[in-house]
């Protein structure tokens, strides 16, 4: 037995039958993708703004179809934020830059770790991750 949900769009209850939201929003959403798709197609080395600025699409659908890898097959990748620096990357979440940059600093942490002495740093930075959860 299907449970009625509040749509997470218009708040409306709908019954959940695969889509995350009701058939009204279900229906644009797919009316706006559609929309992206063609832009896309007709337009080269678009971005995510460029997308956002001439179909009217929120970017949040935009960068979830980029995420769901809906332009991998087209010709043109569409470039999308960084989301460490906000440079353009066409894949993953963040651009090499950042990557290389993180895995740096993974790095470092983990050759802190290894030492005994830096044991209660390492703790201390536990405390402040918790407290950034609540
Ligand atoms: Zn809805
Ligand atoms: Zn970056």
């Amino acid at each position: 037995m299907p449970v009625p949900k509040n749509c997470p769009h218009c708040g409306k209850l709908y019954l959940e039958v695969g889509h995350k939201m009701c058939l009204d929003c279900f229906t644009v959403e797919q009316e706006m993708e559609q929309r992206v798709m063609e832009y896309v197609r007709e337009n080269r080395q678009v971005n995510v703004k460029d997308i956002v600025d001439n179909t009217g699409v929120k970017e949040r659908l935009v960068i979830k179809m980029i995420r769901e890898g809906r332009f991998m097959q087209s010709e043109y990748p569409v470039a999308y934020p960084c989301e460490s620096c906000g440079e353009p990357i066409f894949h993953g979440k963040v651009c090499r830059k950042c990557s290389e940059k993180f895995m740096d600093e993974v790095a470092k942490l983990n050759a802190a770790n290894a030492q005994p002495q830096n044991a209660n740093r390492h703790s201390m930075a536990m405390m402040r991750d918790s407290d950034k959860r609540k």
